[in-house]
């Protein structure tokens, strides 16, 4: 196999995998799926995707990782924290995790513009080989030792229980947040939730433009994605986002939203969930040789963003791979976040341009990010 192109992807879920599903992100995949071969309590035990060695096969050099609380009200039907205190607790355990494996090597946190250059550097522009191949530049043990970047993020506000909290929470790193999740939120009501945005979401919206954290629009409920990009004018992106038109249901977003989105600068990243590349999937019943589902599925949402932008500059890569399922719910011909590396040929058969797709597979979050934090 040459070596891989690089991939940025803004939506993994790594801390959350650490401390609620029990993986040591640094094993193997095979040993993360021979040690949950048995296990009972997830639907997704056995089909992980995601761990440090695939990602460096697959050149995902760089992610947006998520911090994740959930507060459910007093004995709703969404699992979740008993109180906005406890989700705090559970995120600031995450984010200890984050550090632990910044320590070992495997992560480094970005920050900073700076920061950002002197990592691609590191994934991009090391010496080229012989015959001038990009990427191939290190031993195979060189580039199994780099430390993937990661830029972080939260899902869901609701372990915010202050706006001190947030001021914090940007101290420690945060640079993205999307107020919502599933249901009904604290600050912002979420997939197959409904309302207008409250008074506290408004709130949090300010404060984050003035402290500069990007507003991710992903999840939110229509009535507050439009009251947010009312409220916000700062940086907008949507992380894991797929089209409504492909894929009917209110986690993907209509054309109008789309729209907007791209009109105000933002970049829309592919999520690799069935349940959001696919009409008429059934949650926990349907299997992707249902509907025949290959990664090739994706350029049609891909294809669809590109064709309202008239331009390839809005849209990347956001997979939420292990976001709460595994191989049951992707497509069949992705058996590990490096198969990420298919893509780049099929968009290639659609007629896109070498540029096109290098901005599809990292370019484009990454200035948008550059220009974010000028
Ligand atoms: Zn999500």
């Amino acid at each position: 196999m040459s070596d891989p192109v690089l991939v940025f992807d803004v939506h993994l879920d790594l801390s959350m995998n650490a401390l609620e599903w029990n993986r040591d992100l640094r094993w193997t995949r095979e040993q993360l799926r021979r040690w949950e071969q048995f296990m009972k309590d997830k639907v997704d035990r056995g089909n992980g995707t995601v761990c440090f060695p695939e990602m460096r096969r697959g050149g995902v050099g760089l992610c947006v990782a998520t911090q994740i609380g959930r507060y459910s009200p007093y004995f709703h039907r969404l699992p979740g924290w008993n109180s906005p205190e406890q989700a705090w607790a559970q995120t600031q355990g995450q984010l200890a995790w984050y550090h632990e494996m910044i320590d070992a090597g495997e992560l480094v946190q970005i920050r900073t513009r700076a920061e950002l250059d002197k990592h691609l550097e590191l994934w991009r522009n090391s010496p080229p080989c012989d015959d001038g191949t990009p990427y191939v530049v290190e031993s195979r043990r060189q580039i199994e030792k780099r430390p993937i970047g990661f830029i972080l993020s939260l899902e869901g506000a609701d372990s915010i229980v202050t706006l001190k909290h947030l001021e914090r929470s940007y101290e420690s790193g945060l640079r993205a947040l999307g107020p919502a999740h599933y249901g009904p939120g604290v600050y912002a009501h979420g997939t197959d939730a409904s309302g207008p945005l409250p008074a506290k979401g408004k709130d949090l919206l300010k404060e984050m433009e003035r402290l500069g954290i990007i507003l991710d629009v992903t999840h939110l409920c229509d009535e507050c994605f439009w009251d947010a990009l009312d409220c916000y004018q700062g940086p907008l992106w949507a992380s894991h986002q797929n089209c409504r038109t492909l894929a009917p249901w209110n986690r993907q977003f209509a054309d109008d939203q789309i729209r907007a989105v791209i009109e105000r600068g933002g970049v829309l990243g592919m999520a690799f969930d069935a349940i959001m590349m696919v009409p008429g999937w059934r949650h926990l019943k349907s299997k992707p040789a249902d509907f025949q589902l290959k990664i090739e599925r994706i350029c049609d949402h891909i294809d669809h963003i590109c064709q309202i932008a008239g331009n390839a500059k809005h849209v990347g890569i956001g997979t939420d791979l292990d976001g709460g399922y595994g191989t049951e719910q992707t497509p069949m011909d992705l058996d590990s976040i490096a198969d990420l590396q298919k893509l780049p040929a099929l968009l290639r058969g659609r007629g896109y341009s070498h540029d096109d797709v290098e901005g599809i597979m990292w370019k484009n979050f990454v200035d948008f990010i550059r220009r974010a934090w000028e």
